[in-house]
């Protein structure tokens, strides 16, 4: 097997001269990188640059952050998804405020009880702001580790990945500890990617047991993952006078986001169920359209259907009439999209 200690020095020679440029590198600031780490969670770096940026305008530092409202940060996440994440991270700036007066602390079983920060985020914000030589343990890391050292086991067992964790422990190098771990994870990124890695570009391939066995495509072993839950729901867009009806989710989901309703019935069925559940009298003003959402574990199917509202009434519990001016200043999420731009289409 390979020596993990092996690893760092090639790695890091590729890092040196082909890392890719994002903002949030050569930077030693555990805000900011709590902050870019966070948005890079299940997103792609080209979809998160212009938000990181837009961000730290807005909130420089994590005490501009920690005094923020949660629905301003909401809107600044617009279209980010995993809005969790935002709520976790203003908990945790807020936390840092109280605990430790404002000082990020270095060592990551400290960072790890913070709010939103993982054993991965401990991992990253020590050792790229503060140079401790700790891993930062992802599906990223866990792939190449588990082709660079051959470990052909479930992954998705316990066992297994506290051996894949103990081999990047013990692979991190003493010095540039930060440097190191951006590097695996540009070289997740961007050569030993998931499906058929890039191996005749890879630094690491004279190292690589499954390069050499000629099984890397096959790595890591998952065995079939669940299906996805689907959940149809009917969209109307309600148009009375120059307001449509909105809701913010108190579910877990999306939650302090704002959404059109979703209504669990037929697409067919939606003046009745409107009138009986709202009194709302609802006459059909256009197409339906229909489109879905991809959440990991879940699929929303909606149809969306505009209809103009005949009768005046006070929006119904939990919902409110909003103009297409204050319809701009709330935080929908990209599930939304559509709906909103049919609802954009009818208010304009
Ligand atoms: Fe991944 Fe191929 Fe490099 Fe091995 S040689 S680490 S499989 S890219």
């Amino acid at each position: 097997m390979t020596d993990p200690s092996e690893i760092a020095s090639p790695l890091l020679k590729w890092y040196d001269c082909c890392a890719r440029s994002m903002p949030w590198r050569g930077i030693h600031d555990p805000y900011k990188t709590w902050v870019s780490e966070t948005m890079l969670q299940q997103t792609r770096v080209e979809t998160v640059i212009p938000y990181y940026e837009k961000f730290l305008a807005r909130f420089p530092t994590l005490k501009d952050l920690a005094a923020a409202d949660e629905a301003d940060i909401l809107k600044m996440w617009e279209g980010l998804g995993y809005y969790s994440r935002a709520r976790n991270l203003l908990k945790g700036v807020r936390q840092v405020m109280e605990q430790y007066n404002g000082t990020v602390p270095h060592d990551p079983k400290l960072l790890a009880k913070i709010s939103g920060i993982g054993p991965y985020t401990a991992g990253a914000i020590a050792s790229i702001a503060y140079d401790v030589p700790v891993p930062a343990v992802d599906g990223n890391v866990l792939r190449v580790f588990s082709r660079l050292f051959g470990i052909r086991d479930n992954i998705r067992l316990p066992d297994t990945r506290k051996k894949l964790e103990s081999l990047a422990a013990f692979a991190v190098p003493d010095k540039r500890a930060g440097d190191y771990n951006q590097a695996v994870m540009d070289l997740g990124a961007t050569v030993c990617v998931p499906g058929t890695p890039d191996c005749d570009h890879c630094p690491l391939s004279s190292l690589c047991n499954a390069f050499i066995r000629g099984d890397a495509a096959d790595l890591p072993v998952i065995p079939g993952a669940a299906p996805q839950k689907i959940v149809s729901f009917s969209i109307p867009i309600l148009i009375s006078g120059n307001q449509t009806l909105v809701r913010k989710r108190t579910e877990t989901l999306l939650k302090g986001l704002w959404c059109f309703p979703l209504l669990e019935c037929d697409p067919q069925d939606l003046p009745t169920f409107l009138f009986r559940k709202f009194q709302i009298i609802a006459v059909p003003a256009g197409e339906s359209i229909h489109t879905r959402h991809v959440f990991t574990h879940l699929i929303w199917q909606m149809t969306i259907m505009p209809f103009t509202v005949t009768n005046d009434l006070p929006a119904p519990d939990g919902y409110v009439w909003v103009s297409a001016s204050e319809l701009e200043n709330l935080a929908f999420p990209s599930a939304m999209n559509i709906p909103l731009k049919t609802a954009r289409d009818f208010l304009s």
